[in-house]
């Protein structure tokens, strides 16, 4: 019996950015994701299914086992942490950086800095190697509002083009990470289906490698 493999990607802009790279691998949904409520899907390949869950259950998905393989941001890999997981693969793809902002031109606060964030584990860890004092404050979202409504005097919030911020009086400050969507396998699933799992991998890697090549020339 061929085994199973479930790979779980991340709903929303990195789902954009997943189907055609995992095409270029030649793996394609059976039916179009945008046009379905169903959360679970096959695909081309009779022993490859696919889920497509909140960006931050991914790492739990397949820390656990229930997901052989997933595609997760490197900012939610960073917040969630590692452990049983394997990082095989940068995807390159929904690039943007970690990065802490505050509104423009303001100094940042000098004592005990409160900053908003769905980042906490990231921003204690950052601001303790800084050496600055923080108490960090966990929102889910509209973290651009925090400093406006004086909840917060900084953020720490993924940028892209820095849009979001300056519509909204707000500049960023310290670049904290590089962001890129990576691969993350089971621990377990890549020893107990290696030799399925080690093929994907392969052409994934391909389709990565042959992006570059293109964009490079
Ligand atoms: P921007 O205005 O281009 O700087 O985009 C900032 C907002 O877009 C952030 O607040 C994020 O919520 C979202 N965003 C941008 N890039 C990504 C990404 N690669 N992954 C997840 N969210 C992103």
């Amino acid at each position: 019996m061929t085994q199973q493999l479930i790979l779980a990607l991340s709903k929303g802009r990195i789902l954009e950015e997943t189907l055609p790279l995992l095409a270029d691998a030649g793996l394609r949904p059976a039916e179009d994701l945008g046009k379905s409520r169903k959360l679970l899907f096959d695909t081309n390949l009779p022993d490859v299914k696919l889920v497509v869950i909140r960006a931050t259950d991914v790492p739990t998905y397949v820390q656990l086992g229930a997901a052989d393989m997933g595609v997760a941001g490197k900012d939610v890999l960073l917040e969630h942490g590692a452990e049983g997981l394997y990082e095989p693969l940068d995807l390159e793809i929904a690039r943007c950086k970690l990065m802490t902002a505050g509104i423009t031109g303001a100094e940042p606060a000098r004592a005990r800095r409160r900053v908003a964030t769905k980042f906490v584990n990231v921003a204690r860890r950052y601001y303790a190697e800084q050496g600055i004092q923080a108490e960090v404050i966990k929102l889910y979202g509209a973290m651009e509002l925090a400093p406006l409504m004086n909840l917060a005097d900084e953020i720490v919030d993924i940028v892209d083009t820095g849009n979001t911020l300056r519509a909204n009086g707000m500049e960023p400050r310290e670049l904290m990470a590089h962001v890129s969507t990576r691969l993350v396998v089971n621990q377990a699933s890549m020893t107990m289906k290696h030799e399925r799992i080690k093929p994907l991998i392969d052409r994934l890697r391909k389709a990565v490698e042959s992006r570059r090549v293109a964009a490079e020339t």
